[in-house]
């Protein structure tokens, strides 16, 4: 598809030009983890014309500065792709994911940008050793300067035009600039969070462009219970184990079993074990069938419970309970199974058992919403992964059009795993579209012999003013 004009472009369009270096640049949308990234490597391949880098916000990677709650989980400790979400093919997740090796991702971090890494043992997890999210950040945006990346903040892709029958790409601006590119990295993400810069715009300028996009739902996202039920119990905290019942967990799922930290919050459920499963809930509730989620508050399976009160012939049920359960959960569970907690366990009855082993051991959590991408850590579903050459990451549609992050029809688990897909993709794509020799290489005639976009090579943010 060739001419096609995408995204709303209003006022005086003035062809804003090319690099110091001459030549069309490499155009990056979005400065979040998988943009900064590419420019990075793209910037290091030493393009003619140069990389810009184009971001809505007001200093870029807004996300990676709240990530980790302000900690930024920069990576795992491990990595298995198995557990990651996508409804392309899983094999071709797993090609791109692993493009760049986990121990090489965490070398670049720590030598490249100056950012040791720790491991936390108890959730193995890597957080940088100042525990601040803002040096991953900064050093993510020095080192795209240093690379030679021209950035434009505070200024917002709303079009993009393939080459037609020029050779150069239109990337149109709010405020009615365009830009010729040789190539453009779109790394714009999903639909998470939209504070952060990320309102799905991209998607939709991918889909104009002809890209398949699969259905976009939050994931990562607390439940809701309408009503709040459980309002009472807010702030308690365990580790539990949350199931989807009924789920098998085919390649491409993610895990319908999870252990970990699981929270009461005023009008549902949060957490890992939550976040990490509360897609299956979001999707079900989408194509309007239900999903049962069940609890097992300890983790052990009813035949443990089941022997444990069964053996205990002295005391009472309460206290057996809150040798390892938080005292208002055991007395929820109680109350709602019919069982004072003064009831001697020598006394319990079979049916009073057979109810209280059930909901301690899967308990079905009566979730009825979801809090959405305002609470969503990422966005499912997405560009379709075969419309992107594994290899590279460029559209199979739009030669010189390359994705990464994000906006890929990909997620993984809480633990650092979905910036690991955002550094490995975000690599990709720089390294591709930075070697990527252009459609007529060399100056396009005619026009793109404007005023220079954005003159802050190594220094401070890109200026709308410096444009045409
Ligand atoms: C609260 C929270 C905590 C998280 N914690 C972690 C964690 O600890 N570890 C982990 O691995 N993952 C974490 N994540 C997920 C992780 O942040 C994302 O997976 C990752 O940031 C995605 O990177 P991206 O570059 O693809 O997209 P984004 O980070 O969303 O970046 C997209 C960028 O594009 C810009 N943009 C969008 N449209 C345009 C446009 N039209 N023109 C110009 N610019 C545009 C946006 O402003 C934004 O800067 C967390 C997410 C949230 C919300």
């Amino acid at each position: 598809m060739t001419g096609a004009v995408t995204g709303k472009v209003t006022g005086k369009v003035a062809e804003a030009a090319t690099g110091a270096r001459g030549g069309r640049p490499v155009v990056v949308v979005g400065a979040g983890a998988a943009g900064l990234m590419a420019a990075i490597f793209a910037g290091r391949a030493r393009p003619a014309g140069g990389v810009v880098l184009v971001e809505r916000s007001r200093d870029g990677g807004r996300k990676i500065l709240i990530s980790g709650g302000g900690r930024c989980n920069v990576l795992p400790s491990e990595l298995d792709p198995r557990h990651y979400v996508t409804s392309s093919s899983p094999h071709t997740l797993r090609n791109l994911l692993l493009s760049w090796p986990l121990d090489e991702q965490r070398a670049f971090f720590e030598e490249d940008l100056g950012v040791p890494l720790a491991l936390e043992p108890e959730s193995g997890k890597l957080f940088p050793v100042s525990n601040r999210a803002r040096d991953v950040r900064d050093a993510l945006v020095r080192v795209a300067r240093e690379a030679g990346v021209r950035i434009l903040f505070e200024r917002s892709v709303e079009g993009l035009e393939p080459p037609g029958s020029t050779a150069s790409w239109r990337v149109h601006l709010d405020g009615g600039e365009t830009m010729a590119a040789r190539a453009v990295i779109l790394a714009t993400g999903g639909l998470s969070v939209p504070a952060t810069g990320s309102d799905g715009t991209g998607l939709r300028l991918v889909e104009a462009l002809g890209h398949r996009v699969h259905p976009v739902y939050p994931a990562l996202t607390p439940l809701l219970t309408e009503p709040a039920v459980h309002a009472g119990l807010a702030g308690v905290s365990l580790e539990a184990t949350v199931a989807a019942r009924g789920v098998r967990g085919r390649a491409g799922e993610g895990r319908p079993r999870v252990s970990g930290g699981f929270l009461f919050t005023h009008r549902g459920y949060s957490g890992p074990s939550v976040l990490n499963v509360s897609h299956f809930a979001v999707k079900a509730r989408a194509e309007g069938h239900p999903q049962v989620l069940e609890v097992a508050w300890t983790g052990e399976d009813a035949t443990t419970w089941d022997e444990r009160l069964q053996e205990a012939t002295s005391g009472n049920v309460g206290p057996l309970l809150r040798r390892t359960l938080p005292h208002r959960l055991v007395d929820r569970i109680l109350e709602e199974v019919g069982v004072p907690p003064d009831r001697a366990l020598a006394r319990l009855r079979r049916e009073e058992r057979a109810r209280l082993v059930a909901a301690l051991t899967a308990y079905p959590l009566p979730w009825t919403g979801d809090e959405g991408y305002r609470k969503a850590e990422v966005t499912g579903g997405g560009v379709e992964l075969g419309e992107v050459d594994p290899r590279t990451l460029e559209s199979r549609i739009h030669p010189g059009l390359y994705l990464c992050g994000e906006i890929l029809d990909a997620f993984g688990p809480i633990g650092g795993y979905n910036f690991a897909w955002a550094w490995a993709t975000g690599r990709r794509a720089g390294q591709a579209a930075g070697s990527d020799p252009g459609l007529g290489s060399g100056s396009e005639p005619g026009s793109d012999s404007g005023s220079d976009v954005g003159s802050d090579a190594g220094s401070g943010s890109g200026s709308a003013d410096a444009m045409g």
